[in-house]
């Protein structure tokens, strides 16, 4: 009998992060760091709204790039924001960021088309170029510059056949977030090497201290190259409602939609009516939420940095610390798992975001500050006897 499955079902990588995660399932009194979601619930009154509508007969079908009335809230909050004029025509909701990504990667990338990925990165990226027939060059982000992009790495990446770059700030897994003049320096290269952005700006509401999201379609001559994908996931602690858009020059918007006709005919009706509830959640809220990611992030990476050997920077954006562990010699891989198996602490290991996470782990810090101390009780206790048992420089 010939193979069921097809090629593309048979290389698409296995996460490392599940690896961790379904581990962790089989074990009692885990804590989980190794997953990035919101521990926060959603807002109640986008609940209660999108209840509302729901049980007001907003139960159908919408149209393939999403309801009017958030399509124009999507485009007048980017009007707003980026300071150039956004039309509801260059938006469609999705089920997700990922979607999102999907989508734009279906319509923009031919066979063979290059990709190009600052890694380590969110491993969706790599599997959602497979499913669209293309390739990915990784460019390292090191550590040595906080992290990220170097605007001259991305340049002699570039080949004939490089079409996308991927942006992704504030950034998963480091953190990290571009200041201005890289993100000028990178969109130099994208205009003169005529490359489409996609712009990954799912953590763009969670950044911390003095530094401050800005779109790279905002920059001059870019909004015309960029395909900015967003989320209400993270902003709005909404990951299971499965709602977020992009935002594209209006051919590439208008295929999306026509492909999204063909994958899931359109977004949740309900969802797409607690995403329209979201824009009526009073800033404060939000800003509440990323105060206190924002003191779980000193709390965790005070703690972390008293552990002899562990490399530790405090992030600018999203919620995670992508710590240096290489000290301890030991694959990252090995070290996520005893840490679980020893250590009850569940993290995801560097490599899951490709092979320049070598030496890292990484902590979602979305989670309770109780969570975080005992976090660090245990691993404190866990690296102590590593140090003890096994020849490491830390
Ligand atoms: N981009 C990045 C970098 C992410 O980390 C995530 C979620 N983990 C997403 C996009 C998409 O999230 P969602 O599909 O929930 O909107």
């Amino acid at each position: 009998m010939r193979p069921l499955l097809s090629e593309r079902a048979r290389t698409l990588p296995y996460s490392g992060i599940r690896e961790i995660f379904d581990l962790a399932g089989t074990m009692e009194g885990v804590i989980h760091l190794e997953i990035g979601e919101p521990d926060f619930d959603t807002p109640r009154s986008i609940v209660d709204t999108s209840f509302r509508a729901a049980s007001a007969g907003m139960t159908h079908y919408t149209s393939s790039a999403g309801i009017p009335e958030l399509r124009s809230r999507i485009a007048d909050g980017l009007t707003r924001e980026l300071g150039i004029p956004f039309d509801p025509a260059e938006v469609v909701v999705t089920a997700g960021g990922m979607e999102a990504l999907l989508l734009a990667m279906l319509v923009t990338l031919d066979p063979g088309g290059e990709v190009i990925v600052p890694s380590p990165a969110w491993p969706n990226y790599e599997a959602h170029i497979l499913l669209s027939g293309g390739v990915m060059k990784r460019v390292r982000l090191e550590e040595s510059q906080g992290f990220e992009l170097d605007p001259g790495a991305v340049r002699d990446a570039v080949s004939p056949k490089t079409k996308i770059l991927i942006l992704n700030s504030p950034h998963n897994p480091t953190g990290a977030v571009l200041d201005d003049a890289r993100l000028r320096a990178v969109s130099d290269v994208a205009r003169d090497r005529d490359l489409v952005v996609f712009s990954d700006e799912a953590y763009a509401s969670l950044t911390f201290d003095d530094r401050r999201f800005r779109s790279i379609a905002s920059l001059e001559g870019m909004k015309e190259r960029t395909v900015i994908l967003r989320t209400f996931s993270k902003s709005h602690a909404m990951t299971g409602w499965r709602v977020g858009f992009l935002a594209a020059p209006r051919p590439l918007a208008e295929r999306a939609a026509k492909f999204h006709e063909h994958t899931s005919a359109c977004t949740s009706s309900i969802s797409q009516a607690a995403a329209l509830a979201s824009f009526d959640v009073p800033a404060a809220t939000t800003e509440t939420m990323v105060r206190e990611y924002e003191r779980r992030r000193n709390l965790l990476a005070a703690g972390l940095s008293k552990i002899p050997g562990l490399r530790v920077r405090k992030t600018g954006g999203a919620f995670y610390l992508f710590v240096a562990v290489e000290a301890f010699g030991m694959p990252a891989l090995e070290l996520a798992k005893r840490l679980l198996v020893e250590g009850r602490v569940a993290v995801a290991p560097g490599t899951a975001f490709g092979p320049e996470g070598e030496g890292y782990i990484r902590l979602c810090f979305a989670n309770s500050a109780e969570n975080l101390q005992e976090a660090v009780r245990r691993m404190e206790a866990f690296f102590s006897r590593i140090r003890a048992t096994t020849r490491t420089r830390a």
